[in-house]
């Protein structure tokens, strides 16, 4: 159980975050929500995770393409819960063009969210695991770590980035009790998805119905949709002391896209 241990989820107000947040607390943890959104639906998420699972729950607003902010979030971590002992780092945006199209800013913003700033968020929190001589890291990398589609350039070099990075800091960890390891999805039904059905309709020449089961379905040999509720019990077990020696995996959840 994570009883008394504190979890910082990045992109935690929405989709797979919130679901791994909750999983995280439901198994005992403090947790540090993440992410943009209404103040109230936020407020509601905060309240739903302390009254649901009699942990305590705080908002950070660090936005994740700013490293001070970053650093912000894990110093409200420390200072509200004492520690830092899980970090998930899952906040991550898309966009959908042809790489001569790819507006540079978007290229920017796609590598500052999905890439960096997991290594700002991981230089930020690993001393404070190394202090206590435990620690989990788990990234939201994606199918797209593995393989590629067309028009997400941006998205798949970030992703790839963060299975290296991965495997990296297990090498670095792999003395101390800390293990980081990242898991990818395939396609999940969360907002993010849903977001892109119009620019896949537009690249594509394609209708809303020809974009979910000739594009996204048509990856995932299941013909299903992956839940968030799946991606957070994978992340509770790599929290879990019989998770101690898995570390630098890229773990594929994904209905068998990448097996074939
Ligand atoms: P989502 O859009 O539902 O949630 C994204 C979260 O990130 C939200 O809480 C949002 O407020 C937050 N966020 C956005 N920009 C931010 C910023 N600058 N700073 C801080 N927080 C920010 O998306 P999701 O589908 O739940 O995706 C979560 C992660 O899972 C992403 O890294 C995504 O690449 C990855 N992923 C998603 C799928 C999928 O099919 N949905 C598949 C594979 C990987």
């Amino acid at each position: 159980s994570l009883k008394s241990k504190t979890a910082v989820v990045t992109g935690s107000t929405s989709g797979i975050g919130l679901a791994i947040a909750r999983g995280l607390a439901r198994d005992g943890a403090n947790v540090v929500i993440n992410g943009f959104g209404e103040p109230d639906a936020i407020e509601k998420a905060r309240a739903g995770v302390e009254s649901e699972f009699g942990v305590r729950a705080v908002h950070s607003p660090a936005d994740m393409t700013k490293p001070d902010e970053i650093d912000a979030m894990i110093a409200l971590a420390v200072e509200t819960f004492g520690s830092v002992d899980v970090l998930v780092n899952n906040a991550g945006i898309q966009y959908v063009s042809p790489i001569e199209e790819f507006p540079p800013a978007q290229w920017e913003k796609i590598i500052a969210l999905n890439l960096s700033a997991v290594f700002y968020a991981m230089r930020a929190a690993i001393p404070h695991m190394k202090k206590a001589g435990w620690g989990r890291i788990i990234s939201t990398a994606s199918a797209h770590s593995l393989v590629a589609s067309p028009f997400k350039s941006a998205y798949v070099a970030a992703k790839h980035g963060v299975a290296g990075l991965t495997k990296t800091a297990a090498l670095e960890l792999a003395t101390h009790k800390i293990t980081v390891n990242c898991i990818s999805p395939g396609y999940v039904w969360t907002p993010l998805v849903e977001a892109q059905i119009p620019d896949t309709m537009k690249s594509r020449g394609m209708t809303k119905e020809q974009v979910i089961n000739d594009v996204l379905l048509a990856a995932q040999p299941t013909k299903e949709f992956v839940t968030v509720d799946q991606v957070a019990a994978l992340a509770v077990f790599l929290c879990s002391d019989a998770a101690s020696n898995v570390t630098g995996a890229n773990l594929s959840m994904d209905g068998g896209w990448t097996a074939g």
